[in-house]
């Protein structure tokens, strides 16, 4: 059976460190200062930018929420970020996803100051990272991914890492993390993707699957490797009429199926999805930092 790699628990672990070096921020009088944009009232949006801001105001860190009307016009938008690159008590801004459909997100993803990105969005810091810099940002779920490994021993070296899904803001980054010359990187990845053939072949091969495909309960016990570590990003809400609620969450992978495989695997939810919030924190100190001149 599986070792279950507790993210809830590695997350607050990392979340109690940033809050010991925020203190002794605070005590030089240095505020990290993260900005949320918006735009609408999207309600599932509405619940992960509250749990941002829950812990950003945990942490010790100024908090700002601007919501924009869902028929805010781009100019509006850019005005906010420009409001937001311009003020020093500011080191992180983010624009939530999805947009309405009269915003161009990558507009105004390239209108953020780079280095005030903490999402990592802008092609300058997707640049930084694929050239294995350190003075940029990493994208918060890929980063989450490689904190959750490191902090449970698992030797990412020489190993072979499927990744399952090429969005921008997992799939890719994920697999340029895994490859990155260095210590707890320096794996042989391989992506795969929906125009993929023989996807079931790839995946049997991985010492290590990181499942970012957005379909629920996708990788079966058999596509896995005995004793392979299983690392599912998905997020997937299913109905289930046994429930309260008549719908639970599941990942990208058969949970049950693969933990008999595996030999450590994320649970859905309290895997990966505790880490993400985590970095985005994280990255916001590190902005901080940088601001005054303390990286
Ligand atoms: P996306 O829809 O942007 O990308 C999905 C990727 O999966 C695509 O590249 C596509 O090629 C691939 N894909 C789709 N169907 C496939 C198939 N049948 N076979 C192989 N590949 C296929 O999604 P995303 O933003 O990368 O998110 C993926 C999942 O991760 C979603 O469930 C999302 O909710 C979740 N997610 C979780 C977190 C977190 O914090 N835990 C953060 C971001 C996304």
């Amino acid at each position: 059976m599986a070792k279950i790699i507790d993210g809830k628990a590695i997350a607050a672990e990392v979340i109690s460190e940033l809050k010991a070096e925020t203190a002794k921020l605070a005590s030089h009088g240095i505020v990290p200062g993260l900005a949320v944009v918006l735009v609408g009232e999207d309600p599932a949006s509405q619940v992960y930018v509250a749990s941002k801001e829950k812990t950003a105001r945990e942490l010790g860190f100024r908090s700002d929420k601007i919501v924009l009307p869902k028929d805010a016009t781009q100019a509006d938008l850019l005005r906010v970020v420009e409001d937001l690159n311009n003020d020093p008590g500011i080191h992180g801004i983010l624009v939530q996803s999805p947009p309405p459909p009269q915003i161009n997100e990558e507009a105004v993803i390239l209108a953020i100051d780079p280095a005030k990105d903490v999402d990592c969005f802008h092609p300058f810091n997707v640049g930084k990272m694929l050239t294995g810099a350190h003075d940029g940002f990493h994208p918060c779920t890929p980063a989450g991914v490689m904190v959750l490994l490191e902090r449970s021993g698992i030797d990412t070296a020489g190993k072979h890492a499927v990744v399952i899904g090429r969005s921008n803001i997992v799939g890719k980054p994920m697999a340029a993390l895994l490859m990155q010359k260095g210590k707890n990187a320096d794996a042989t990845v391989t992506i795969v993707h929906s125009r993929t053939k023989n996807l079931a072949e790839h995946v049997a091969r991985a010492d290590i699957v990181v499942a970012a495909i957005g379909k629920p309960e996708f990788v079966r016990g058999d596509m896995v490797k005995e004793g392979a570590v299983v690392i599912d990003v998905g997020i997937n809400r299913i109905a289930d009429a046994s429930t309260k609620s008549g719908t639970r969450l599941v990942g990208d992978c058969h949970y049950a199926e693969c933990s008999a495989k595996a030999s450590a695997i994320t649970p859905v939810p309290g895997g990966v999805g505790p880490m993400t919030i985590a970095m985005l924190m994280r990255n916001t100190l590190a902005a901080c930092r940088r601001a005054h001149g303390l990286a």
